[in-house]
């Protein structure tokens, strides 16, 4: 066993516990896709210039931004204890609602500098949510990179909404949820499935309007859409709700898995599924064909970054043919991950937590055909001529679904073709 090696309960290897140096995005970044996502809603980051600087770059990479989204700044006299904080805060979100009237959810995001300072978050939110109540919900959350990888801030931002859902009583129909951000045209693919499926009482968190929340009660079955919403599923789970074990709906495998997982929890005949759902599944190996040709016996290493990782690496393993070198995630959620563990090629190294250097270190001793990492270590490791992939896009493309596999396939495709291309 490795050092630092614990039990891992798969087939796979032991997993590799490390700490160290950590080079990841904090949750701040989330308020980029989830701004897109939620749409009366404004995120209020309670920061530094820093903060600042970060949220304009990361959403530079997003070509259709909109600004629902700010920096409260927090200069030098507030960060020394020489101004109140809380009366700047007030007065910055006063001028905010006065000028946009639309804004129906506020949520104030903690950061590193107001947590080092302090500041309440939860309380500015209960007094402001009592002043502007009830055209205006205040709600806050933290993106600190103290607390949070970048992921781990839609799991925030989520958690925060589940005690807002309202309650469904016991003998109301059942209902399903689909927990985690999706874009919307993968959304509405999901619901048309469904609704064929047979399941037509879906609702979204988030939906598109956060006064539309879905209802929870004792009939409530959710589904993750994602692998990083511990907290908010462990919210959900204490308010009633039961999750549904599923792959999550990555590839054909996933995808297939992840809709029959909740057909069954309904009680839908499994030969109806099977019918609805061969066509899309028929049209997804298609797409993925082409891609297998490139990525079939290539290596592959993941860097802890967004919580994507088993998943992906699962897909690719199992789909592509593609050869697992070491898949590291920022945290192993045993419990939501149980089925992707299970579906792993056996011996699987698995790593969970950053050391950035010793990490490094194997990505550079085994040479892998493509590097899944950060986007500060993937230039110096194109330098050393290893192809990278940034993991950020796999958080801002849509990837989930059979009629997103392809993309899907072509994403980790693409960095080794210019390689190759490059080479030529
Ligand atoms: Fe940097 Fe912390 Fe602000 Fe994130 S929250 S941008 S890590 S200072």
């Amino acid at each position: 066993m490795p050092q630092g090696a614990a039990a891992n309960g798969s087939d796979c290897a032991p997993v590799l516990k490390e700490k160290g140096q950590r080079e990841v995005f904090c949750g701040l970044t989330g308020i980029i896709w989830l701004h897109r996502k939620i749409q009366d809603a404004f995120f209020l980051i309670v920061g530094s210039r820093t903060c600042a600087h970060l949220m304009q770059s990361a959403a530079g990479v997003m070509i259709f931004a909109e600004p629902r989204f700010g920096t409260a700044i927090m200069e030098e006299r507030d960060l020394a204890g020489l101004a109140d904080a809380n009366e700047e805060l007030d007065r910055i979100v006063n001028q905010l609602l006065e000028r946009r009237p639309e804004i129906k959810t506020l949520f104030l995001v903690g950061s590193c500098p107001s947590e080092v300072i302090k500041l309440d978050l939860a309380k500015a939110a209960q007094r402001l949510g009592g002043q502007y109540a009830p055209n205006v919900r205040v709600l806050n959350y933290s993106g600190s990179g103290i607390e949070t990888t970048f992921t781990e801030g839609e799991d925030a931002c989520l958690a925060s909404l589940v005690p807002e859902m309202p309650t469904l009583p016991e003998d109301a129909p059942k209902n399903l949820i689909l927990v985690g951000s999706l874009p919307d045209i993968v959304e509405d693919q999901f619901m048309r499935l469904f609704a064929k499926i047979g399941i037509d009482n879906v609702a979204s968190l988030p939906e598109r309007s956060v006064d539309k929340l879905p209802g929870i009660g004792p009939n409530t079955h959710f589904l993750l859409a994602q692998p990083f919403l511990g907290d908010t599923g462990q919210r959900l789970l204490e308010r009633g709700a039961k999750r549904i074990d599923a792959l999550f709906p990555f590839g054909v495998e996933g995808t297939t898995d992840w809709l029959t997982a909740a057909a069954t929890t309904f009680g839908i005949d499994a030969g109806h599924v099977a019918e609805v759902l061969l066509p899309y599944q028929e049209r997804a190996r298609r797409g993925l064909q082409h891609q297998r040709e490139r990525l079939e016996g290539k290596t592959i290493f993941f860097m802890p970054d967004s919580q994507l990782e088993v998943p992906l690496a699962r897909f690719l393993a199992n789909e592509m043919g593609t050869v697992l070198t070491e898949v590291g995630t920022p945290y192993l959620h045993r419990t939501h991950l149980t089925k992707e563990l299970e579906h792993m090629p056996p011996g699987v190294q698995l790593s969970e937590g950053q050391h950035v250097d010793k990490q490094l270190e194997r990505v550079r001793a085994t040479k892998p055909d493509l590097t899944v990492c950060g986007l500060g270590l993937a230039n110096p490791l194109e330098n050393e001529g290893l192809s990278t992939k940034w993991a950020i896009e796999l958080v801002f493309s849509p990837i989930h679904g059979f009629d997103q596999a392809g993309d899907l396939a072509e994403l980790f495709a693409r960095p080794m073709r210019r390689r190759d291309v490059l080479k030529v």
